[in-house]
């Protein structure tokens, strides 16, 4: 059963993305996983296919798609790999879509119309050294210099960071207030060619090797005036709204992904015998196996009502936060009753269940950690 709208374009969308993913994704993601790094010319691919701007306007370069064609996408990446969901979703759910929102036609030309073709590179750079949940302590700044800025300061964690052409970056640009801590931040786009921007480090983590991390270096970066990205000061606002686009996108890769390891764990069950049968007749593996059917079932369910509503341009802070936290949580529980339904082969390095395993665990941490999100919908039943 699937409350989604699809219809048959979006079937057929489905079939040509697919077809890509098994021809050019699938067969080297072992390889990227060992490398610790893929080729750049995967976003260029993307781009001529047209699948980066599939829900962005014609006008903007996009294809002029409703956000049901970014879900066939993005569901079609999150079945074979978190890691490469993630950084294509870098490029069209996180970094790209406060262009469009906020950009002026200038800024649309110069970098969203190349990031929606593949030819640009684009990154979110929110978290820094220092802070990370507390996105209002941010201390990179950015100081008016004439009609230019002069920027200071470190961007941490950042996905994409190492090749990253531009950056959609929040930045303070004055003093934090006690009395608004949520103010003197605004947003820009850092083209990452400028002297004095540097990638410091390229971070090396358990899982989603192939997915670049990077710690970012800002030292006297002289931004050029029309770097500014909507409206000074309104910084903090314009990222609370590209988070939500960020968390819907991960939660739509995410229950995709719980669905193939199910799927991978199923098939296991049906094939592996001890004692005689095969361990799926188990009862414990019957119903272990039922159940994670069942809380995938109820959380895509969750999952397509928040497409549903931002498909029609409402912002749902609630439902968004609800999503991203059951989701994270839920591809943690699958992944873990996958890999003990495999026995050994569940963790056999390079293995699909074992790569997943590890990609998944980011979903409880990035674009905001399940404390984060429970504590928004705390605030939104009036306690915490
Ligand atoms: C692989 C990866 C890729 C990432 N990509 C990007 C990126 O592209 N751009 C970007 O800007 N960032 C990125 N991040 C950063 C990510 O968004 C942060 O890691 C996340 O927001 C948490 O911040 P932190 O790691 O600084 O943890 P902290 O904020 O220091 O939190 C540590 C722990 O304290 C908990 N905590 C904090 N505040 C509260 C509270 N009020 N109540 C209860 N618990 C609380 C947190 O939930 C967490 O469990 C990425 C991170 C990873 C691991």
């Amino acid at each position: 059963m699937s409350l989604a709208p699809f219809t048959q374009e979006h079937d057929l969308l489905r079939q040509t993305i697919a077809e890509w993913v098994a021809a050019e994704v699938t067969p080297n993601l072992a390889q990227w996983e060992d490398d610790g790094w893929f080729s750049n010319d995967v976003f260029r691919r993307a781009g001529e296919l047209g699948f980066l701007g599939l829900a962005f306007p014609e006008s903007a370069g996009g294809q002029g798609g409703d956000y049901w064609s970014q879900v066939v996408f993005l569901e079609e990446l999150g079945k074979v790999s978190q890691a490469i969901a993630m950084v294509l979703s870098v490029q069209t759910d996180m970094s790209t879509p406060p262009l469009l929102k906020f950009g002026t036609e200038r800024q649309i030309d110069r970098w969203l119309k190349p990031a929606l073709n593949g030819e640009l590179i684009g990154a979110i750079g929110i978290t820094e050294p220092d802070t990370g949940s507390d996105v209002a302590s941010i201390r990179t700044n950015a100081v008016r210099d004439g009609d230019e800025w002069i920027l200071n300061g470190q961007k941490m964690y950042i996905t994409n960071g190492a090749r990253a052409d531009f950056i959609t970056m929040v930045v303070r640009t004055a003093p934090i207030e006690e009395a608004d801590p949520w103010g003197g931040i605004s947003m820009f786009i850092v083209d990452t060619s400028l002297d004095g921007f540097e990638v410091s480090q390229k971070l090396e983590k358990s899982g989603m090797k192939m997915s670049d991390t990077a710690l970012l270096f800002m030292e006297d970066v002289r931004l050029p005036p029309d770097s500014l990205l909507g409206v000074e000061g309104e910084g903090f606002k314009q990222i609370m709204w590209e988070l939500q686009g960020e968390r819907l996108g991960v939660s739509v890769f995410g229950v995709a992904g719980a669905k193939a390891v199910l799927d991978e764990a199923l098939s296991y069950a049906c094939e592996r015998h001890a004692f005689g049968r095969p361990i799926g007749d188990f009862q414990a593996l019957s119903h272990r196996l039922v159940d994670m059917a069942t809380e995938i079932e109820a959380v895509e369910a969750l999952i397509y009502e928040c497409c549903d509503l931002w498909n029609r341009g409402i912002y749902a802070t609630e439902e968004v936060a609800m999503a991203k936290l059951s989701v994270g949580e839920l591809c943690n529980k699958v992944v873990d009753e996958a890999v003990q339904t495999m026995g050994g082969a569940g963790l056999v390095e390079g293995s699909f269940i074992s790569r997943e395993w590890l990609g998944m665990r980011i979903g409880r941490i990035g674009g905001g950690s399940d404390e984060v999100q429970r504590q928004i919908l705390a605030k939104t039943m009036g306690i915490g």
